[in-house]
């Protein structure tokens, strides 16, 4: 089994997406991911299955695809690839923290996963 790295206390999950990555390269898998909600959210069940639908198959792409930098300056230091310091979340939610911007389409609010119908 290889070791995955911890999230560090307050960390969200893409800063700890985004920083995994940069160490070590995305094997396809959501395995970051189901890490990471295994670590700080264990009741976020639905949480593939809302990266899925944002075009997120595996940790690289919902780094991609499901979410965005909210900042210049967060926009800055992804594209040539600095250390992004996470402005930190609560324990237990699956919310970025103010350096990212969820796509919409789904809903984050109180961890309850609702979809629209269309
Ligand atoms: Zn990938
Ligand atoms: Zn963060």
């Amino acid at each position: 089994m290889s070791e995955l790295p911890l999230p560090v206390e307050h960390e969200c999950l893409p800063c700890f997406l985004y920083r995994v990555t940069g160490m070590q390269s995305c094997d396809g898998s959501l395995k970051l991911l189901t890490h990471y909600r295994d670590q700080c959210a264990p009741r976020a069940t639905a949480l593939e299955k809302k990266m899925r639908m944002l075009g997120g198959y595996c940790d690289c792409e919902v780094l991609l695809n499901a979410v965005r930098p909210a900042t210049t300056q967060a926009m800055r230091l992804i594209e040539v690839g600095e250390d992004l310091v996470c402005k930190g979340v609560r324990r237990g939610t699956i919310q970025p923290c103010e350096n990212w911007l969820m796509r919409r389409g789904v809903q984050w609010g109180g961890g309850r996963f609702s979809r629209r119908s269309a």
